[in-house]
């Protein structure tokens, strides 16, 4: 899904529909979440934030929810460590920045053939990503480097 998209719950549900998707409250909850939150969020990370509003939110529900996502292209799952899953739903090509510091990951409007589904030297290309990693913004400033 594209940036600017606005974000009621009529539009999520109607978005969910369109990729084939029953649009459950609790899907539509984790949907709402990762529109909301540009942050690359794990699952621990939503489960901690959505259980604050839905209790009986269950980790299990969420992995499945990100699972289908998946499958369907509305999310795309971010590994920049090993261990540690990420998701985004911003699908378009973007690159990735991983602060080392404060372990924040930033979107980064890098220019970079989208080389997904294309044929290399004879190889299939299924996903494409770019990580970077270093200092962010912020902690440049409040360490003062
Ligand atoms: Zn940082
Ligand atoms: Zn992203």
């Amino acid at each position: 899904m594209s940036e600017g998209m606005e974000l009621s719950m009529d539009k999520l549900r109607e978005y969910l529909e369109n990729e084939g998707v029953h649009p459950s409250y609790h899907r539509l909850k984790i949907l709402e979440y990762l529109m909301n939150h540009r942050t690359h969020p794990t699952v621990e990370r939503i489960h901690k934030e959505l259980s604050k509003e839905i209790p009986t939110l269950s980790k299990t529900t969420i992995y499945n929810t990100l699972k289908l996502f998946l499958s369907k292209g509305i999310v795309q799952e971010l590994t920049i460590e090993e261990k540690e899953m990420r998701y985004d739903a911003d699908t378009k090509p973007h690159a990735h920045f991983k602060c080392m510091e404060c372990g924040d990951v930033y979107d980064i409007a890098l220019e970079f053939p989208n080389l997904e589904r294309e044929m290399i030297e004879g190889h299939k290309v299924t996903e494409c990503h770019v990580y970077l990693k270093g200092v962010c913004k912020n902690c440049l400033k409040r360490t003062g480097k």
